[in-house]
């Protein structure tokens, strides 16, 4: 599991910034929580080869002119996911009795705080953070957001407290094979995550369930079906009520990102009657960030007119224009309808994203595809691609060797990556194509 660092700070600190800074994603998920100033927002991020999530808790000691709320109920559920704590105060500005109240709270959270002097470009690192000291906390970095100065010095010290994550599962697709395809069912609350996980359990025989958990780990329901094995990852807090599964607790968007990456494929729920709503496509920037692949379930299909319908499938097709590979499939989880639908596409996806293809037959194929339409001259020089291999996968990655490969202009990477998907018949997973040049 990735650690979870919280930014925590009164307003005006530099949380955002350093957010920013720390999270390449395009995509941040925001918590979904209805009328708060400013939103919990969580993204993912890499700092030389260790990952980890950070969330801006935006709403901490938002209160009056410098002085500190009490930590409000939504920060704290935050603070409760995290790991460690980054506490910023600003070096320009000084000490205040609003930093002052916050550092108290942190202390008595029990986890890892660091003390981060921002906006100390153009000051005397020194000099700005020795009144910081005042405050009690022995763990104190100055750094510049704005510049990313001292920032990759900070990360490496917090995460150095925390063991490295296990080395990726090299043999992901034997893995597979024993223990079925890993599938995480995701979604905005009320969607009808629960529902449709109750419905693709069905009937089958479910091997294991109600494990033991805390709220932090992800909770894996291996179950049979037709004779194969899957494993569902829970992402809504899933627990063994009776007969059937229910969501217990609030939706935590730590654990939906920790299920995206245990995945092999992810079932994105949308609500039909809502259409894609902006945090629908912050989910899929997400999951396609991550490389994984995907299946669209557009839920709560019954009941609608044939006049809406067709307004939501327009919809479906503009707004996921950017995805054409992705598979979108409509379902009543309460029904039923469809649902069985679900698996084809599911192992569909999971085959594409765990490519089987020898480095001869990869490096025919791209012959095949260059001589249909030959790579453009960069400069006086003709790009001339030698072989491809497959990388790895989940997500598939497509590396080809050749002479200036590193200059094939964007357009020629989409002529490259479209005809690989088309011919490699990949589908409903993201593809990464890669070039290593040989001079
Ligand atoms: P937040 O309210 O804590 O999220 O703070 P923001 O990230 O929105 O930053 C508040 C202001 O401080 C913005 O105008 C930033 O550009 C500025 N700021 C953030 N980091 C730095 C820094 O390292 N140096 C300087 N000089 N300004 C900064
Ligand atoms: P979750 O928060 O995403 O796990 O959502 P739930 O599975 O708890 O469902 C939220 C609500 O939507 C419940 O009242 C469900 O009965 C309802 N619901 C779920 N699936 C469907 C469906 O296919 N059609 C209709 N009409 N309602 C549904």
């Amino acid at each position: 599991m990735k650690p979870v660092l919280a930014l925590v700070g009164r307003p005006n600190v530099g949380k955002s910034t350093l957010f920013n800074r720390l999270t390449r994603t395009r995509d941040a998920l925001v918590a979904d929580v209805p009328g708060l100033t400013r939103d919990r927002k969580y993204g993912a991020g890499k700092i030389g080869e260790r990952p980890y999530v950070v969330i801006d808790t935006g709403g901490i000691g938002e209160g009056l002119e410098g002085v500190a709320e009490p930590t409000t109920e939504q920060a704290e559920l935050a603070l409760a996911e995290a790991d460690a704590v980054l506490f910023l105060v600003d070096g320009r500005a000084g000490l205040t009795a609003a930093d002052q109240q916050l550092a108290q709270q942190m202390r008595t959270l029990g986890k890892p705080v660091h003390l981060v002097v921002n906006k100390t470009d153009g000051l005397d690192e020194d000099a700005a953070s020795a009144e910081f000291y005042a405050l009690g906390l022995s763990d104190v970095h100055a750094i510049a957001a704005v510049q990313g100065r001292g920032v990759r010095r900070l990360i490496d010290r917090v995460l150095e407290t925390f063991p490295p994550l296990a080395e990726i599962d090299t043999d992901a697709e034997q893995a597979a094979e024993q223990k079925g395809i890993r599938i995480a069912v995701l979604g905005r609350p009320n969607v009808g995550k629960s529902t449709l996980v109750n419905r693709l359990l069905g009937e089958e025989r479910v091997v294991v369930y109600d494990m033991a958990g805390t709220t932090r780990d992800t909770i894996e329901i291996p179950y049979e079906r037709h004779g194969k094995q899957y494993t569902l990852l829970d992402t809504a807090g899933i627990r063994r009520r009776g007969k059937v599964f229910e969501a217990v607790e609030k939706f935590s968007v730590v654990k939906a990102m920790q299920a995206v990456d245990d995945a092999h494929v992810v079932v994105l729920v949308i609500d039909a009657r809502e259409g894609v709503t902006e945090q629908d496509l912050h989910l899929l920037g997400y999951i396609i960030d991550a490389g994984r692949s995907v299946v669209m379930a557009v839920n709560k299909w019954d009941g609608l007119s044939v006049e809406h319908r067709e307004q939501v499938k327009e919809e479906l097709g503009r707004k996921l224009a950017f995805a054409p590979w992705m598979r979108v499939h409509t379902i009543s989880a309460l029904h039923g309808t469809g649902v069985g639908d679900l698996y084809p596409l599911i192992e569909r996806a999971w085959a594409s994203a765990f490519p089987k293809i020898s480095t001869n037959a990869l490096t025919r194929m791209m012959e095949e595809i260059v001589a249909r339409n030959p790579a453009p001259l960069v400069g006086r020089h003709r790009v001339k691609l030698r072989y491809a291999h497959i990388g790895g996968s989940n997500p598939p990655r497509i590396i080809l060797h050749g002479s200036k490969a590193n200059d094939v202009p964007a357009a020629y990477r989409r002529y490259l990556e479209n005809r690989f998907r088309e011919l490699l018949k990949l589908e409903g997973t993201p593809v990464r194509v890669e070039f290593r040049s040989g001079d």
